[in-house]
């Protein structure tokens, strides 16, 4: 071990060996002088006692013979064990008298170092002196006492050095632990605290140092533990604060008002799109928010820090290569008593949320091949003018427009001429009206114009006549030669329509009066006219029959796939008309009339329990995973009993309602939004699922998809057929199948007709497919064969 001079034992261990060397000196040096110094006094003493003994008796006998006297004297002196010699010299005495016991001079005595005393001696009775007497005293008992002295004080020091020694070793072995201790508390390491616990046995105020010092080290084990999981907790959310900051494209930033430091997350950087190793100031920051949004941005910062108040703003920020990001910030202002000040924020890229919106926006309100309004602001803007020409006493004129055999162009010269022509008829039709008027798109080839303020019948006439001579006659879309015409439907409020509604069905069936006139030419309603449309009659009449023997009609289904595995997943029922002499029937051509005449409720029922009573003879055949889709039109969602139908549709054929999807598109009849979401919500109750069809042609409003209880989105196949073309439905597509997985809903693409469709909408996410591709609408028997291969 290394002897540390300053320890405390080698202290105490000096002084004690100091000190006793000091006493041991001492009491050699200096108790040998005190004691032999006294010894002579005492022998001294003893010397003077012995001689005043002598001089009594030699006053005494002084007188009666001195020689005599002395002689006595001599003797009794001589008696002493301790006397040796006595000499007693005189005028009085003719020589002197020396009484020895052992015949020696006083020189050899002197020599020898015994102890000599010379005294005067004195006549008593003159007081004078009469001689001198010399007496050496034995220094015998003087050395046996010292040598006793020195005995004792040998084993006192011996006692004295055992007892340093013994306390020395106590001192050591005491203390020893605390060496021990400022040994480990030295080497401590904080990786493996454990180690450090020291083990002591005995119990005295040491062990009670180290046992504190060991619960220290215990506290401290846990302190270093806690801090260890605290750091490792803290590291964990550091990384998940990141990762979730990077997902939800949310940073953080605080500002320290009193020393103008900046502190910005990660994410801010890439938000900013810098380096981490930026240096960023307050002012390079607020130089980053666009010109047009930084003194608007700045006054809110001004004014939260002055009134410690919150603050969450949208604004632009204009970065690098012209890139402009929208974000939305928000936060607060920490004002403390010690005077510090800061602004703790966070910002939210909402780039790609505003773009969506607005796409979804118009998605909702436009028709987004032509840009025009749709039927839902179509309505908006009708409602309105309703309401203004009520009250000023005005007339609205509604023109409903059909292009004469469109149908045809479409078929023979295919669907991209089709969408072309339908642009450039919309341009036309737009140069025809005022800014004022609303010019919409409701569906394949049918216009509506909205004229919310007309003096007289002669106003919607002459545009009505302008917009059939501008279409009328032959048109170049891309070199094709196309010959159009159009059929118009007018009705006025408030003399033919007293509503809404009425307007729109009025002009609808103007049109159709027109069509049926020769087409190419307008019709104002009159209230007579239902009754010259012989045709819709004949079909209505056909169709009750048809539904009434239900011979005639049938259910088609069309597959489902999925995305992934190419595995048929369900189908989509489709209802067929087998008309004894119009051959097969499409639905475009009878759903309409089976609509506005009611019987789409009774034809829709029966489809329902065909369709259920299917998918039971499917699963008994062991295809019990499939999932049918239903059609629904707008007015069976007026009928209070559909839900408890399918329900008992359901128990009777003993099917899993997880089995049924129902296909619901929103449409000028579907306009009592309660009713429908109580509909709604009693066939979500019954288990089955509700799909959004035709999306994105603006049937269907974000509203509605809000708030309906919706599983499924159908993409619309005019965007998925026109995606390969072109590049805006593509970004449409993507940003359906985005918003839908966005919203927990699953998408199905419709019009899928080839690998380029798939491998598209594969990438895209997009779950399941149907379309011509895999499978036309056929009967349940070549269906059932569609799942056998
Ligand atoms: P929808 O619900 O959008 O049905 C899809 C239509 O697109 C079907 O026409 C289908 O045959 C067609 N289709 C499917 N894949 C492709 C493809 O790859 N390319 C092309 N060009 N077309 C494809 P369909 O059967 O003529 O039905 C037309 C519309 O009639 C349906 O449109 C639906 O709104 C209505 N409908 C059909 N069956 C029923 C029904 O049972 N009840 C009700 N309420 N409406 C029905
Ligand atoms: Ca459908
Ligand atoms: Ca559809």
């Amino acid at each position: 071990m290394k002897i540390n001079f300053n320890s405390i034992i080698s202290k105490t261990l000096t002084i004690l060996f100091v000190s006793s060397v000091i006493y041991i000196l001492f009491i050699s040096v200096g108790a040998h002088k005190i004691f032999g110094a006294s010894y002579k006094k005492l022998i001294d003493e003893r010397i003077s006692i012995t001689i005043q003994d002598i001089s009594p008796s030699l006053s005494l006998n002084l007188s009666f013979s001195f020689t005599e006297a002395i002689q006595e004297i001599g003797n009794k002196a001589i008696e002493n064990p301790d006397v040796l010699l006595v000499k007693i010299e005189s005028k009085i005495l003719e020589s002197p008298l020396v009484f020895t016991k052992e015949h020696k001079s006083i020189d050899a005595y002197k020599n020898n170092g015994e102890f000599i005393s010379q005294s005067v001696l004195v006549d008593p009775l003159t007081s004078k002196p009469i001689g001198k007497m010399t007496l050496v005293y034995s220094k015998k008992t003087y050395e046996q006492f010292m040598n006793n002295f020195y005995l004792l004080f040998f084993s006192a020091t011996v006692g004295l050095v055992l007892s340093i020694l013994t306390l020395a070793y106590f001192l050591y072995k005491s203390l020893k632990p605390l060496t021990i201790l400022a040994t480990s508390l030295r080497s401590f390491n904080p990786n493996n605290p454990k180690k450090l616990l020291l083990h002591l046995d005995s119990n005295n105020e040491i062990s009670s140092i180290v046992s504190s010092a060991n619960d220290m080290i215990n506290n401290l084990v846990k302190y270093l533990n806690d801090t260890q999981e605290l750091n490792k907790e803290i590291s964990q959310k550091q990384s998940h604060l990141k990762e979730a900051q990077r997902i939800a494209n949310v940073g953080s930033w605080e500002y320290d008002i009193v020393n103008e430091t900046l502190l910005l997350s990660d994410e801010i950087y890439r938000i900013l799109g810098l380096k981490r190793s930026v240096v960023i100031s307050w002012q390079d920051f607020i130089e980053f928010i666009s010109s047009k949004d930084r003194e608007f941005v700045v006054t809110v910062f001004k004014d939260a820090m002055k009134n410690g108040s919150n603050f969450d703003i949208k604004f632009s920020l204009s970065l690098e290569n012209n890139r402009i990001l929208d974000v939305r910030t928000r936060g607060k202002v920490r004002k403390k008593i010690d005077g510090s000040a800061r602004i703790a924020a966070v910002s939210m890229d909402i780039t790609q949320d505003n773009i969506n919106k607005k796409m979804i926006e118009r998605l909702a309100y436009y028709d987004s091949l032509t840009s025009l309004p749709n039927r839902v602001l179509l309505k908006d803007r009708a409602h309105k003018a309703l309401q203004n020409a009520h009250r000023n006493n005005q007339k609205v004129a509604m023109i409903f427009l059909d292009l004469d055999h469109f149908k045809l162009i479409n078929d023979t010269l295919g669907h991209t001429i089709g969408d072309k022509l339908l642009i450039y008829v919309s341009k036309l039709l737009k140069m025809q009206i005022r800014e004022s008027d609303t010019l919409s798109r409701i569906g394949g080839d049918e216009f509506v114009i909205l004229l919310p303020d007309i003096h007289s019948q002669k106003d919607v006439e002459f545009i009505a006549e302008k917009i059939l001579e501008s279409l009328y006659g032959q048109h170049f879309i891309d070199s094709h030669q196309l010959y159009i015409s159009t059929s118009i439907g007018i009705a006025i409020y408030p003399d033919t329509s007293k509503d809404m509604d009425e307007l729109i069905t009025n002009a609808d069936t103007a049109m159709y009066d027109a069509k049926q006139d020769g087409r190419n030419n307008y019709k104002i309603y009159q209230k007579a006219m239902g009754n010259h449309i012989s045709t819709q009659m004949k079909v209505e009449q056909d169709l009750k029959n048809a539904v009434n023997n239900k011979k005639e009609l049938e259910v088609y289904y069309q597959a489902k796939v999925d995305s992934n595995s190419g595995q048929i997943t369900g189908a989509e029922a489709l209802v067929r008309w087998n008309h004894p002499e119009r051959g097969l029937v499409f639905p475009d051509d009878f759903i309409r009339v089976a609509e506005s005449t009611g019987i789409i409720l009774e034809l829709g029922n029966w489809i329902i329990e065909e369709a259920i009573s299917q998918v039971k003879e499917w699963n008994r055949l062991g295809y019990s995973n499939l999932k049918i889709a239903i059609n629904l039109s707008g007015r069976q969602f007026q009928d209070m009993k559909l839900a408890s139908f399918v329900a008992s549709m359901i128990r009777k054929y003993e099917i899993s309602p997880s089995q049924l999807e129902f296909e619901i598109t929103e449409t000028l009849s579907m306009s009592n939004v309660p009713a429908t979401l109580r509909v709604l919500d009693e066939l979500k109750n019954i288990g089955v699922s509700i799909a959004i069809d035709d999306f994105g042609t603006g049937y269907s409003s974000l509203s509605y998809l809000k708030q309906f209880p919706i599983n499924t989105l159908k993409i619309d196949k005019s965007f998925v057929m026109d995606m390969i073309d072109d590049e805006g439905d593509k970004v449409i597509v993507q940003t359906i199948i985005s918003m839908a997985h966005f919203l927990g809903f699953k998408t199905v693409a419709e019009g899928v007709e080839s690998l380029e469709h798939i491998n598209l909408l594969r990438n895209m996410g997009c779950d399941e497919l149907q379309g011509y591709y895999y499978s036309k609408a056929v009967t349940k028997h070549a269906f059932t064969l569609l799942l056998e291969t």
